[in-house]
């Protein structure tokens, strides 16, 4: 009877989602980049989950602050109180944020985050007289989350067909996947390229029914990490201005710290109206996320009745102790360098891996949001047959050696298999070399 735990049931209760595995292992303990499962077996935690655990597990700091938030108070709802831990984590992520972006919406994640940023943008619109403007541009693929009104702006079809009939399905232009182009433009042409498909699109849709425009400054599982050329960044937000729309910057992934800058779009100077920030934020602590909005925007919707949004839990102080305590942490041991150190590091030892295997056909990303492709042919950059499901092959050969990585096929778009090697960003050198030991004996034991 002592062996009846609900955990030796066939199949777990609590889990609906994803069975790409038979059975996975219980979970029993992490630390720093390691997990244990509960038969002892030890894992590098090379994803970090889904790019979540930016600062690794267990961090004593953050578990000793959320142990003395939670002896004071764990929930107070906002109508009826402000909160500490709520109030301070604000100023310390607008004192961080592009002069003037310093309105703080707390939420529990990254589609919470979304959807506010969708609902703020309208009700400005809303707001200045412009209710006929509602329609919110994104790229394909691209992944924004999995409510609703997250979906509808979400290009993965897979995820979205299901719910064709229940959402409003919004207009898509193609991320700028300019590795994949055989066209003789230069990188930055293609860049412009593609920018330029968002002015078409807004003059296609009628400029004055265009709210905004969102998009992941660098992609995340949907692209595989795909950064634009430099001009791309700049080009958009002109094209924003020139026609009225928001920028949206869905930092859900690579925010806090990351790509090597708090903000991934900094590196190109961009400032976004409003920023939907969550994963790296609450870093497996706490369900948390937050819309950070430029100051006028947040205060003319405020000013015209209020912004007509908000979940329960949101802004709770145990969420916002320890999100306080997370980015405390980060500037403590100066993770946002270390992400950009580890991450060249990391990078050109991925780069290294194609002189062995000529089936990576990519590798690409900034800071530690780093991820590679395969392909079935370099030169074109033609995919792998989806029937291979290499995408699930490797990570499985890898699990079982003892590295978690993450990968996606993003079907309906024009990538192929790719593979998110995202360690947390307190990363050494040794566990660097300790995940490409694995990683090239995994790509050893795959064959095509
Ligand atoms: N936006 C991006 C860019 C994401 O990566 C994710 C999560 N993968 C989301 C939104 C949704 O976040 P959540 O799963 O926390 O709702």
């Amino acid at each position: 009877a002592a062996h009846e735990s609900p955990m030796s049931l066939e199949r777990p209760i609590s889990n609906l989602f994803y069975q790409t595995r038979l059975r996975r292992p219980t979970l029993a303990r992490g630390e720093g980049v390691y997990l244990w499962d509960s038969e002892g077996k030890r894992y590098l935690d090379g994803s970090s989950g889904a790019m979540v655990s930016n600062i690794g597990h267990s961090n004593p700091a953050v578990l000793d602050a959320m142990r003395r938030q939670m002896e004071l108070s764990t929930f107070g709802y906002r109508l009826h109180f402000e909160n500490e831990p709520a109030e301070r984590l604000a100023t310390r992520i607008a004192g961080r944020m592009p002069e003037g972006l310093d309105r703080v919406f707390f939420v529990s994640g990254g589609s919470e985050a979304v959807e506010s940023a969708l609902k703020l943008a309208r009700q400005y619109a809303v707001a200045r007289g412009q209710a006929e403007r509602w329609k919110v541009i994104s790229r394909f693929p691209s992944y924004h989350g999995s409510t609703l009104g997250a979906l509808a702006v979400t290009g993965m079809s897979l995820m979205s067909a299901p719910f064709a009939p229940m959402l409003r399905e919004m207009p898509k232009i193609p991320a700028p996947t300019c590795y994949l182009d055989r066209d003789g433009l230069s990188l930055e042409e293609r860049g412009l390229r593609y920018a330029l498909m968002l002015r078409e699109e807004i003059l296609r849709q009628g400029p004055e029914t265009c709210l905004a425009f969102i998009m992941e400054p660098v992609g995340g599982a949907s692209t595989g990490a795909l950064v634009a050329p430099d001009g791309y960044y700049a080009a958009i937000r002109a094209i924003c201005d020139e026609f009225g729309l928001l920028l949206i910057c869905d930092e859900v992934m690579s925010g806090a710290g990351r790509t090597g800058r708090y903000l991934a779009s900094e590196h190109w100077n961009l400032r976004p109206d409003i920023v939907a920030l969550s994963k790296g934020f609450g870093a497996g602590y706490a369900p948390l996320g937050a819309m950070v909005a430029d100051r006028t925007i947040a205060e003319t919707v405020i000013d015209h009745g209020g912004f007509v949004h908000g979940h329960t839990y949101a802004g709770n102080p145990l969420a916002c102790a320890a999100g306080l305590a997370v980015l405390e942490e980060i500037d403590r041991l100066g993770l946002i360098e270390a992400a950009e150190r580890q991450g060249a590091v990391l990078k050109a030892r991925l780069e290294g891996l194609m002189a062995h295997f000529p089936f990576i056909g990519d590798v690409r990303g900034k800071g530690l949001l780093l991820a590679f492709e395969l392909v079935a042919d370099r030169e074109t950059m033609a995919p792998l047959p989806p029937a291979l499901n290499a995408h699930l092959r490797l990570v499985d050969i890898a699990y079982d050696a003892g590295l978690i990585i993450y990968s996606r096929r993003t079907r309906g778009g024009r990538v192929g298999d790719h593979f998110m090697v995202c360690p947390p960003l307190i990363v050494t050198d040794a566990q660097i070399d300790e995940i490409m030991a694995q990683l090239t004996s995994a790509l050893e034991s795959f064959a095509i």
